[in-house]
């Protein structure tokens, strides 16, 4: 049996991937899931794999509170989807069936000091599902399936003349987006360095030249990337293969440095050298981290006054003014989507992302079109 609203017509069950032990995932039927209250049912029409996923199906979910084991065996990953909204939740009169949203990975729980803030990422209940937490891909079900649950306050619009495609990366640029926000955000006239072209790097080069930052530096080892950094705004790109990078940021700045680093790299001594970029009072910005902890040289950040921000996610709804940006075309988000592939080749997209196959960066799975 199926349900029809409007136009849609719901099956009872659906396909979605869920994750077993590491590394295991299965293409299993599943019950299509009920909106809830301020919820929605969105029809996945396409999601990017993202880094985080691949840790979370080789390591587990992060702060599971109720489920006891990171492994949660009929969970189904995957954070950075669009879709179609086809069914409404009780009370509900944000969003219209037929609307197309890209999502928020994080709803937060709403009632808690931080989500309050507007720092629903770094929710004080993280993974505490009993009182209202939602994190698609992380804490709840996402969107490696046919059908998903989101939270209103989760979702952006998508505008028509936007592909698929494009509208999954608006999540990313939000982090980007988020990232300069948290460093004061008011960047036009000002230089940044964005340390590391990966998908949040390059989108965070995007976003700072759109906000009218001035000059974007970009630096990274592989030339395809950087030329894509330029094709996003860069007005200089170092390869740090042939150059140090503190000494050619100094050299394009004359001396003076930098006000905001935005270091997405991950590399262990990127901290040091940032430090080393920004001027006396300026700010840096982790969207990276390295796997094992580094050595820093924090007698130079105090005497320097420097400012070191972490960020998790996409918070204080960074991701609605990325999206304005994109849906303006200030910068062309789908440079950095190389790879599509379909729902039943999920391990193989993963596969392509995680081993950067074709020097894959945002790799897309897209439902066939209805
Ligand atoms: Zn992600
Ligand atoms: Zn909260």
């Amino acid at each position: 049996m199926a349900s029809t609203t409007n136009a849609f017509t719901i099956p009872k069950t659906m396909k979605a991937w869920v994750l077993g032990g590491p590394d295991e995932l299965s293409l299993v039927e599943k019950p299509v899931p009920e909106p809830g209250r301020a919820e929605v049912l969105v029809r996945i029409d396409a999601i990017a794999v993202c880094a985080t996923d691949i840790e979370i199906i080789k390591h587990g979910l992060p702060a599971i509170i109720d489920g006891g084991s990171p492994f949660n065996k009929n969970f189904t990953p995957g954070h950075e989807y669009m879709g179609t909204v086809v069914k409404l939740g009780p009370t509900v009169d944000e969003y219209e069936i037929g609307d197309r949203v890209a999502v928020e990975v994080h709803a937060g729980c709403g009632r808690c000091l931080r989500c309050r803030e507007g720092m629903y990422t770094s929710c004080l209940n993280y993974g505490y599902r009993e009182k209202g937490h939602r994190a698609n891909g992380f804490s709840t079900d996402g969107g490696f399936a046919e059908y998903a649950i989101n939270s209103v306050n989760t979702m952006v619009h998508v505008p028509d003349d936007m592909s698929d495609e494009e509208a999954t990366l608006i999540v990313t640029s939000g982090t980007a987006m988020y990232g300069l926000d948290v460093m004061g955000g008011i960047i036009a006239g000002e230089p940044v360095v964005v340390l590391g072209p990966g998908p949040i790097g390059l989108m965070g080069v995007g976003v700072a030249k759109a906000l009218g930052a001035s000059p974007v530096i970009l630096t990274g080892t592989r030339e395809r990337r950087l030329e894509m950094g330029k094709r996003l705004g860069a007005d200089h790109v170092i390869d740090v293969t042939k150059e140090d990078a503190v000494e050619a940021v100094q050299r394009i700045t004359r001396g003076k440095g930098v006000h905001y680093v935005l270091e997405c790299s991950g590399a262990p001594n990127a901290l040091n050298e940032a430090a080393r970029m920004v001027n006396r009072g300026g700010r840096i910005c982790l969207a990276a981290f390295p796997a094992e902890p580094v050595p820093v040289d924090l007698a130079y950040l105090v005497r320097n006054n420097i400012y070191v921000f972490g960020i998790r996610g996409e918070g204080k709804s960074a991701t609605h003014r990325a999206a304005a940006l994109m849906a303006q075309k200030r910068f062309d988000a789908k440079l950095i989507h190389t790879h599509t592939f379909g729902l039943a080749e999920v391990p193989t997209a993963i596969k392509y992302a995680r081993e950067r196959i074709e020097d894959a960066i945002k790799v897309v799975v897209k439902m066939p079109s209805t």
